[in-house]
């Protein structure tokens, strides 16, 4: 029988980590041959299953990566943004495609991940969902059709753990609005109003961010004209979607050549 790739999995104890070793377990597509997390996390030295609540699996939570790495072919990585471009450098190194699903990237990171794309695979999205990512082709073309007497906001919703915002997804969609546009996102992007802003300037493009509870992930796209309104809306129930998004990318990755790919790519969008 041919052996499973084996793959490895950073933040392991975190949300995403647990849900992606308890995908990989179900699905049989790859193998788990290391789970990562930070120096002095109280989940070292545990079986990754026993703290999933999937019975031993043989794997022994650690901060030392190398190991890990030397055994696998691919590495998908929900942590931080610091976290992830130090995992993108040694990644590289090791030839693994890195699925990097970490929000709250800043343009620095992004040179980082572009840097080791010249030696491995990267596939980096803020969101891996197939319907968030159709969602942002809609956003595009419907703001390619409409004007700027249509004002484009975006409303996200998060758990109360989220430590950034707006979400990764929410920037996808205004950045995907700007392009349809033909504007620059940066300079239209107004987020978190309050106190006396003033009349809302023509042209931007503004966010806004709930968090609390649970909340998976929610996002709408609003463009408002006067008299009339669209609005597209996306809602994740379970985050076994990003789980489930992340590895179809490994997988795909294992079959292309170095370089920097979106779930665009992965989905044929
Ligand atoms: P989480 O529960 O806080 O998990 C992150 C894990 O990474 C934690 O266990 C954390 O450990 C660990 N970590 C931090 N630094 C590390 C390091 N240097 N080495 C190894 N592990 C490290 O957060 P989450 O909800 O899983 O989300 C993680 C990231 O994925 C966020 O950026 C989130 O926005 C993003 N996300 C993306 C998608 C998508 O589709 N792209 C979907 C969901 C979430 P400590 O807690 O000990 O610091």
């Amino acid at each position: 029988m041919m052996e499973k790739p084996g793959i490895v999995i950073t933040g392991a104890s975190g949300r995403m980590g647990q849900a992606l070793a308890k995908l990989v377990v179900a699905q049989g597509r790859f193998q788990i041959v290391g789970a990562i997390e930070r120096e002095g996390s109280a989940a070292l030295g545990r079986d990754l299953g026993a703290l999933c609540g999937l019975g031993e699996l043989g794997v022994t939570v650690t901060d030392d990566p190398l190991p890990a790495f030397a055994k696998a072919r691919a590495l998908v990585d929900f942590t931080s943004p610091a976290a992830s471009v130090a995992f993108a450098a040694l990644a590289a190194q090791a030839r693994l495609v890195h699925v990097v699903g970490t929000t709250g990237m800043e343009p620095e990171h992004h040179r980082k991940l572009d840097l080791a794309a010249h030696h491995a695979v990267v596939i980096q999205a803020g969101n891996m969902s197939l319907g968030v990512n159709l969602l942002t082709r809609l956003t595009q073309k419907i703001a390619e059709a409409l004007d700027a007497d249509w004002d484009i906001e975006i409303v996200e919703a998060h758990h109360r753990m989220k430590v950034d915002a707006p979400s990764g997804t929410a920037l996808m969609l205004g950045e995907a609005a700007a392009k349809g546009r033909g504007i620059d996102h940066d300079k239209a992007r107004v987020s978190g109003r309050d106190g006396i802003t003033g009349a809302r300037e023509k042209g931007t493009i503004g966010y806004s961010a709930i968090r609390g509870g649970d909340i998976v992930g929610e996002h709408d796209v609003i463009f408002a004209a006067d008299g009339e309104r669209i609005i597209l809306r996306h809602i994740a129930t379970d985050r076994a979607l990003f789980a489930r998004g992340a590895l179809k990318a490994a997988a795909w990755g294992l079959d292309q050549k170095p370089g920097r790919y979106d779930m665009m790519d992965v989905l044929g969008l």
